[in-house]
């Protein structure tokens, strides 16, 4: 039990150690003391403290605590939360306030858990470096020069950085794994549809899945336990309520890797050393790893592109000036309304995303670039389908370089696209996977691992990768 984990702050709550007043009256100093890191947008002070001690009542009054007692928890602004802001950090939606709170939301506050804030975010939650947020980049609290990736940078450091016990981001193409891996946290992507997906801003809604960032694996085993299961409102959810996750050490597992993937050029020396020494660990500890061919890994990223840029420009048509968010005040007749709203209130990397995604699914070309994608999408899946039949995980670097610096990659989309190379498969194939920061580089930046399991092997998957944070 580490000194920040869930687990030991309830043994103070026990104790009477502290409380949840004196608990998230110390997160609001810290947020306000690292202000500059920019990671919450917005902070509930007076809603979580008028909450705190609602919930330091209940514990005086002997009732029963839910499993998130007092639990500080920071929310990715993508996320609606009842009559609260919600932006996904752009302009097109600033000033927009959300009518009732994603399921998510419901499952931490039912199990006594305090909502904190709003976390910063790359601009509709595209991105791999928190550079596209209209708030303005989120700092790597490491390295205040670099990144903490993206697109959930401020959920990451939010963790990092001491300023919630936990915290919510979603993850499309890699958005919660990635900023983990460069911040030295653990995140988790759930199966495609463990989790409720009912007050999510929608991005790519085949691929979006919220999940955990954590300083521990049983934290995130606690938060992931909580909101995932079964809900009526999501038609893509899973049938199964589910309960409790327990973990136990698991012996003798067997591990994939794809050849083309560490045999690699284009892999950081530091991070290619670092997985060596897994593998070495692993094989020491008795498991089985072994190199696979996976002559697909070239097909990855164009695939997820077209396939998320697709499901995005159709997700966006919705902001068009007339329902809700941002509305020209230079537009003068009913065309402008649209043109200039959208011109205006989006942001570049947005109308990139917008423009790619247009083109995939137009007359002209749906056939040669989304129905294409399409069908690798499904020779993928039934590839990684296959290798778990003889496979209990995959295993890989979650990014293949440490943290870059701000502007490093901001004028080439595709070495920015690239650094999704290792995390774009588990949402094309829908499998859950977790970024483990084992190690470090010799200047200190964090190197994330990332397992992924097969569907819904999420205990199995956690019991897994508790044993390697050991
Ligand atoms: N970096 C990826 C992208 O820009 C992933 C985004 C995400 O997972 N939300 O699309």
């Amino acid at each position: 039990m580490t000194t920040n984990s869930i687990a030991a702050f309830h043994k103070a709550i026990q104790a009477n150690e502290t409380s949840c007043t004196e608990s998230t009256m110390s997160f609001i100093q810290k947020i306000e003391a690292k202000k500059h890191l920019n990671a919450y947008i917005e902070v509930f002070e007076k809603e979580a403290l008028e909450r705190a001690s609602f919930l330091d009542n209940k514990k005086r009054n002997k009732e029963k605590l839910g499993k998130l007692f007092g639990v500080a928890i920071g929310v990715k602004d993508n996320i609606c939360i009842k009559d609260h802001k919600l932006s996904a950090s752009s302009n097109m939606l600033k000033g927009f306030e959300s009518i009732y709170s994603a399921t998510v939301i419901e499952r931490l506050l039912a199990e006594d858990a305090i909502i904190l804030g709003r976390l910063n975010c790359d601009e509709f939650a595209m991105g791999s470096s928190n550079e596209t947020s209209a708030y303005g980049k989120v700092l790597n609290a490491i390295d205040e020069n670099r990144t903490p990736g993206g697109s959930s940078g401020g959920s990451a450091v939010a963790v990092q950085a001491g300023l919630c016990h936990v915290s919510l981001g979603s993850d499309t193409g890699g958005s919660i794994r990635q900023p983990a891996s460069y911040c030295g946290v653990v995140g988790l992507k759930p199966t495609y549809g463990s989790v409720s997906r009912y007050g999510l801003i929608a991005f790519a809604s085949s691929f979006d899945q919220i999940g955990p960032f954590a300083n521990n694996v049983a934290d995130a085993a606690l938060v992931l336990e909580t909101i995932a299961g079964k809900d009526k409102n999501d038609a893509t959810s899973i049938q199964n309520e589910v309960d409790s996750f327990s973990l136990k050490p698991l012996k003798k597992q067997k591990i994939a890797y794809f050849k083309q993937a560490i045999e690699n050029d284009s892999i950081h020396k530091e991070v290619k050393a670092s997985f060596e020494n897994l593998k070495t660990r692993l094989e020491a500890e008795g498991n089985i790893v072994e190199a696979i061919d996976f002559p697909y890994l070239d097909y990855l990223i164009p695939t997820y592109y077209v396939l998320s840029t697709a499901e995005a420009s159709s997700n966006l048509s919705r902001y068009d000036g007339v329902h809700y968010g941002y509305r020209s005040p230079n537009a003068k007749n009913m065309e402008e309304v649209y043109t200039k709203s959208r011109s205006e209130g989006f942001g570049k990397e947005v109308k990139n995303r917008i423009m790619l995604g247009t083109f995939v699914l137009s007359a002209g070309y749906y056939d040669a670039y989304y129905t294409k994608a399409q069908q690798v999408r499904r020779i993928l899946k039934n590839k990684i389908n296959d290798l778990y039949s003889n496979f209990d995980f995959i295993l890989s670097p979650t990014a293949p370089n440490p943290a870059f610096k701000f502007g490093e990659k901001s004028e080439d989309p595709v070495a920015m696209y690239l650094e999704d190379i290792y995390t774009v498969l588990a949402n094309l194939v829908g499998n859950p996977a977790i970024s483990l920061p084992l190690y470090k580089t010799k200047e200190g930046l964090p190197i994330g691992m990332q397992l992924m399991a097969n569907d819904q092997e999420e205990e199995k998957l956690l019991s897994f990768a508790q044993q390697l944070e050991m």
